[in-house]
Protein backbone atom coordinates (compact mmCIF):
# COMPACT_ATOMS: atom_id res chain seq x y z
CA UNK A 1 0.00 0.00 0.00
CA UNK A 2 1.59 2.87 -1.58
CA UNK A 3 1.86 6.20 1.01
CA UNK A 4 -0.80 8.68 0.02
CA UNK A 5 1.11 11.55 1.93
CA UNK A 6 4.92 11.16 0.80
CA UNK A 7 4.59 7.88 -1.95
CA UNK A 8 6.36 5.69 0.10
CA UNK A 9 5.75 2.07 -0.86
CA UNK A 10 6.11 0.64 3.22
CA UNK A 11 3.29 1.53 5.31
CA UNK A 12 2.23 -1.09 8.27
CA UNK A 13 -1.34 -1.77 9.63
CA UNK A 14 -1.61 -0.22 12.87
CA UNK A 15 -5.63 -1.65 13.22
CA UNK A 16 -8.45 -3.69 11.58
CA UNK A 17 -12.11 -2.99 12.14
CA UNK A 18 -15.14 -4.32 10.56
CA UNK A 19 -17.68 -1.85 8.89
CA UNK A 20 -21.40 -2.39 7.71
CA UNK A 21 -21.92 -5.34 9.56
CA UNK A 22 -18.78 -7.09 8.40
CA UNK A 23 -19.36 -6.53 4.54
CA UNK A 24 -16.38 -3.95 4.77
CA UNK A 25 -12.84 -4.50 6.48
CA UNK A 26 -11.64 -1.11 7.61
CA UNK A 27 -7.59 -0.41 8.21
CA UNK A 28 -5.64 1.82 9.85
CA UNK A 29 -2.12 1.90 8.20
CA UNK A 30 1.03 4.11 9.53
CA UNK A 31 3.63 4.77 6.61
CA UNK A 32 6.50 3.84 7.70
CA UNK A 33 8.75 7.33 6.43
CA UNK A 34 6.54 10.05 7.01
CA UNK A 35 4.32 8.15 9.99
CA UNK A 36 1.10 9.62 8.66
CA UNK A 37 -1.82 7.69 9.72
CA UNK A 38 -4.49 6.89 7.12
CA UNK A 39 -7.49 4.81 6.44
CA UNK A 40 -8.17 1.74 3.92
CA UNK A 41 -11.27 0.22 2.81
CA UNK A 42 -11.90 -3.10 1.46
CA UNK A 43 -14.78 -4.96 0.16
CA UNK A 44 -15.67 -8.38 -0.70
CA UNK A 45 -15.68 -8.10 -4.44
CA UNK A 46 -19.83 -8.78 -5.78
CA UNK A 47 -20.97 -11.85 -4.36
CA UNK A 48 -18.18 -13.27 -2.42
CA UNK A 49 -18.62 -13.83 0.91
CA UNK A 50 -15.79 -12.31 3.80
CA UNK A 51 -14.29 -15.26 5.20
CA UNK A 52 -14.24 -15.11 9.22
CA UNK A 53 -10.67 -16.34 10.18
CA UNK A 54 -10.13 -18.62 13.40
CA UNK A 55 -9.83 -15.42 15.84
CA UNK A 56 -12.91 -13.76 14.50
CA UNK A 57 -11.47 -11.39 12.08
CA UNK A 58 -12.98 -10.97 8.68
CA UNK A 59 -11.01 -11.11 4.89
CA UNK A 60 -11.80 -11.31 1.85
CA UNK A 61 -11.42 -14.34 -0.20
CA UNK A 62 -7.34 -13.74 -1.04
CA UNK A 63 -7.03 -16.39 -4.60
CA UNK A 64 -3.42 -15.82 -4.43
CA UNK A 65 -3.16 -16.68 -1.17
CA UNK A 66 -4.96 -20.23 -1.49
CA UNK A 67 -3.15 -21.23 -4.74
CA UNK A 68 0.07 -20.11 -2.87
CA UNK A 69 -0.81 -22.77 0.25
CA UNK A 70 -1.76 -25.21 -2.62
CA UNK A 71 1.24 -25.39 -4.22
CA UNK A 72 3.29 -25.20 -1.36
CA UNK A 73 2.25 -28.80 -0.27
CA UNK A 74 2.17 -29.87 -3.67
CA UNK A 75 6.03 -28.50 -4.22
CA UNK A 76 8.30 -30.76 -6.15
CA UNK A 77 5.53 -33.31 -6.76
CA UNK A 78 3.64 -34.69 -10.30
CA UNK A 79 0.83 -32.23 -9.96
CA UNK A 80 0.27 -29.82 -12.48
CA UNK A 81 -0.22 -25.94 -12.19
CA UNK A 82 -3.64 -26.56 -14.39
CA UNK A 83 -4.58 -29.30 -11.51
CA UNK A 84 -3.84 -26.82 -8.93
CA UNK A 85 -5.79 -24.41 -10.56
CA UNK A 86 -8.82 -26.36 -11.22
CA UNK A 87 -8.85 -27.12 -7.59
CA UNK A 88 -8.66 -23.03 -6.54
CA UNK A 89 -11.08 -22.16 -9.44
CA UNK A 90 -13.54 -25.29 -7.77
CA UNK A 91 -13.49 -23.20 -4.75
CA UNK A 92 -13.99 -20.22 -5.87
CA UNK A 93 -17.02 -21.04 -8.23
CA UNK A 94 -18.60 -22.64 -4.41
CA UNK A 95 -17.42 -19.41 -2.63
CA UNK A 96 -19.04 -17.31 -5.61
CA UNK A 97 -22.61 -19.63 -5.65
CA UNK A 98 -23.02 -19.43 -1.66
CA UNK A 99 -25.62 -17.27 -0.91
CA UNK A 100 -23.95 -16.84 2.85
CA UNK A 101 -22.51 -12.95 2.93
CA UNK A 102 -19.55 -14.82 5.60
CA UNK A 103 -18.28 -17.86 5.62
CA UNK A 104 -16.09 -19.57 7.99
CA UNK A 105 -12.31 -20.22 6.74
CA UNK A 106 -12.69 -23.98 7.78
CA UNK A 107 -14.88 -24.52 5.22
CA UNK A 108 -12.24 -23.25 2.52
CA UNK A 109 -9.68 -25.21 4.22
CA UNK A 110 -12.27 -28.57 4.43
CA UNK A 111 -12.34 -28.01 0.74
CA UNK A 112 -8.60 -27.77 -0.34
CA UNK A 113 -8.03 -30.75 2.34
CA UNK A 114 -11.29 -32.66 0.38
CA UNK A 115 -9.41 -31.73 -2.81
CA UNK A 116 -5.64 -32.45 -2.43
CA UNK A 117 -7.26 -35.83 -1.12
CA UNK A 118 -7.84 -36.52 -4.35
CA UNK A 119 -4.62 -35.00 -6.29
CA UNK A 120 -1.99 -36.19 -4.14
CA UNK A 121 -1.57 -38.16 -1.17
CA UNK A 122 1.35 -36.65 0.22
CA UNK A 123 0.40 -32.74 -0.80
CA UNK A 124 -3.12 -34.18 1.44
CA UNK A 125 -0.65 -35.38 4.20
CA UNK A 126 1.54 -32.04 4.03
CA UNK A 127 -1.55 -29.69 4.13
CA UNK A 128 -3.28 -31.47 6.77
CA UNK A 129 -0.20 -31.81 8.98
CA UNK A 130 -0.14 -28.07 9.13
CA UNK A 131 -3.91 -27.56 8.71
CA UNK A 132 -5.25 -29.84 11.28
CA UNK A 133 -1.75 -29.04 13.38
CA UNK A 134 -0.57 -32.33 13.71
CA UNK A 135 2.42 -32.09 16.27
CA UNK A 136 2.75 -35.85 16.99
CA UNK A 137 3.96 -38.78 14.60
CA UNK A 138 1.49 -41.09 16.02
CA UNK A 139 -1.40 -38.80 14.76
CA UNK A 140 0.43 -38.49 11.26
CA UNK A 141 1.28 -42.17 11.35
CA UNK A 142 -2.23 -42.98 12.18
CA UNK A 143 -3.47 -40.72 9.16
CA UNK A 144 -0.93 -42.10 6.82
CA UNK A 145 -2.10 -45.72 7.16
CA UNK A 146 -5.75 -44.42 7.07
CA UNK A 147 -4.79 -43.23 3.87
CA UNK A 148 -3.22 -46.18 2.88
CA UNK A 149 -5.89 -48.58 3.54
CA UNK A 150 -8.05 -46.58 1.90
CA UNK A 151 -5.85 -46.88 -1.14
CA UNK A 152 -4.51 -43.85 -1.87
ZN1 LIG B 1 4.42 8.63 3.93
Amino acid sequence: MICPFCGAEKTRVIDTGEKNEGTVVQRRRQCVACRKRFNTYERSSLGMPMIIKADGSRQIFNREKLTKGIQTACAKLLVSSARIDALVDEIERDLQNSTKREINSRVIGDKVIAGLKSIHPIAYIRYAIVYFKYDDLSTIRAEIDRLTSEGL
